[in-house]
C-alpha cells in the first residue's frame, strides 16, 4: 500500500470529494480518507424495498457553483441535473414557489387565515424581500473561481449593476445573523401559530437572515436524476480514473505537523501516511481541536475555536511548503 501522496484529503463528503476530484485531475496523487462504509457525507442515497431515499439534503443549492463546477471536471454529461421544485403547503392551498409572485401569493393566503396579523405579515413580506433580493445576488454571482473567462465577461457586469442595490445593503444584512428568526418575527407578529408556520422548517436559533431569505434558494434548487448518490458516484469515479485512492473506514486520528506545517496524518490503526498538502474537509473544531496537537496551535485561534458554538463544515488547506 502506498504511503507517499502529494495530497491527502480527510472526509469524503461532498466537500472531500470535491476537493480531491480537483487535486487528482491537476495531476496530483490523492488519498481520500473517509471514516465511514462510503463516501458522500450527507450527499448519500439509499435503496429499500424498491426505493430510493436520501439520507440528508432535499436538493443542492446550485450557488453559482455546483454547475460550473460539474462543466470544468467534465461530468456534466455524467449527472443530469433537474430544477427541483419546492411548494408552500397550507390546509387549504398549495403554493407552488417558481417565481416571486408565488411569494406573494404565499404571504396572501396566510394573511386570509390570519387577517388580525394582516399589517405585521406585510412588513415580515416586505423584510423577506429585501433579504431576498440579498440572497439572489450572492447565489447568482458568476463565480469567478468556476466560470469560463467568456462566461464572465458576458454576465459578471450585469450582475454587477443589478446587484449595486443589494451590495449596498451588505452591513445591515450581515447584522440579521445575529437574531433569531423566531425572535424578528415577534418583532412584527403577536400569532404564535403563524410565528410557528413561518419558522418552523428551521432548526432553532438559525439566523433571520437565513430564515427569511430562503424563499429565494428555493428557485436556485438543482436535484440529480437518479439521487443524491449520483453525485457522489460521479466524483468518486473521476478521482479514480485520475488515480487517486478512496479508502473508507479509514478514520484520521491525527494530522502530523512540524514546525507548523503538515506533512502526513496518523490513521485509527495507528498507521502513518505522508503527504506535502493536507486538506481536512471535516468539521472546523475537530480538525483543529481533535486532530491537531494543541501544541502546534497557535493559541488565540485555538481559545477561539473552543468557544465557538458549532462546527463549520467546508474545507481546510494545511500546506506545507
Ligand atoms: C440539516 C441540514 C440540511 C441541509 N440541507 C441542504 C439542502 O437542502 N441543500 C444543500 O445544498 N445543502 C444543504 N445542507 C448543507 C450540506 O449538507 C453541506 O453543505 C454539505 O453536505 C457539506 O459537505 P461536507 O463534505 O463539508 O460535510 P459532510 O457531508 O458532513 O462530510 C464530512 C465527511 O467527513 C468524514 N470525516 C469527518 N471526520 C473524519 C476523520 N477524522 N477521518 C475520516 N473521515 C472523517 C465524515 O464521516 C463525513 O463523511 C444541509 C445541511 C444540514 C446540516
Amino acid at each position: 500500500m502506498n504511503n507517499n501522496y502529494n495530497a491527502i484529503v480527510i472526509g469524503g463528503g461532498f466537500s472531500g470529494l470535491c476537493s480531491s476530484a480537483y487535486l487528482a485531475s491537476w495531476g496530483f496523487s490523492v488519498l481520500v480518507c473517509e471514516q465511514a462504509s462510503e463516501t458522500g457525507g450527507y450527499f448519500r442515497s439509499f435503496n429499500r424495498d424498491g426505493f430510493k431515499f436520501d439520507t440528508g439534503l432535499k436538493a443542492v443549492e446550485n450557488a453559482g457553483m455546483l454547475i460550473p463546477m460539474l462543466r470544468q471536471l467534465k461530468l456534466d454529461n455524467k449527472v443530469k441535473l433537474m430544477k427541483s421544485q419546492t411548494a408552500l403547503v397550507l390546509p387549504d392551498r398549495f403554493v407552488a414557489l417558481q417565481d416571486k409572485k408565488d411569494i406573494n401569493l404565499f404571504y396572501e393566503t396566510l394573511g386570509n387565515h390570519f387577517p388580525k396579523q394582516r399589517t405585521g405579515l406585510k412588513a415580515v413580506h416586505r423584510e423577506s424581500e429585501k433579504i431576498s433580493d440579498w440572497v439572489n445576488f450572492l447565489v447568482t454571482i458568476p463565480n469567478p473561481l468556476f466560470e469560463e473567462p467568456k462566461n464572465l465577461i458576458k454576465h459578471l457586469p450585469g450582475w454587477l449593476v443589478r446587484s449595486l442595490p443589494s451590495l449596498a445593503r451588505t452591513f445591515s444584512m450581515n447584522q440579521l445573523m445575529e437574531i433569531p428568526l423566531t425572535e424578528f418575527l415577534r418583532r412584527y407578529l403577536s400569532d404564535t401559530e403563524l410565528i410557528r408556520i413561518l419558522s418552523g422548517l428551521f432548526f432553532y436559533g438559525t439566523p433571520a437572515l437565513f430564515g427569511l431569505g430562503y424563499s429565494r434558494i428555493y428557485f436556485d434548487y438543482v436535484y440529480p436524476e437518479g439521487g443524491l448518490q449520483e453525485l457522489t458516484s460521479a466524483l468518486s469515479e473521476h478521482i479514480l480514473e485520475h488515480n487517486g485512492e478512496i479508502r473508507t473506514n479509514t478514520q484520521v486520528k491525527e494530522i502530523l505537523v512540524k514546525d507548523g506545517k503538515a506533512f502526513g496524518v496518523r490513521l485509527a490503526d495507528g498507521q502513518k501516511v505522508n503527504s506535502d498538502f493536507v486538506v481536512s474537509a471535516s468539521d472546523m473544531r475537530h480538525t483543529f481541536l481533535d486532530l491537531i496537537d494543541p501544541a502546534q496551535l497557535e493559541q488565540t485561534y485555538g481559545k477561539r475555536l473552543q468557544h465557538a458554538e458549532i462546527g463549520v463544515p467546508g474545507s481546510k488547506v494545511i500546506a506545507r511548503q
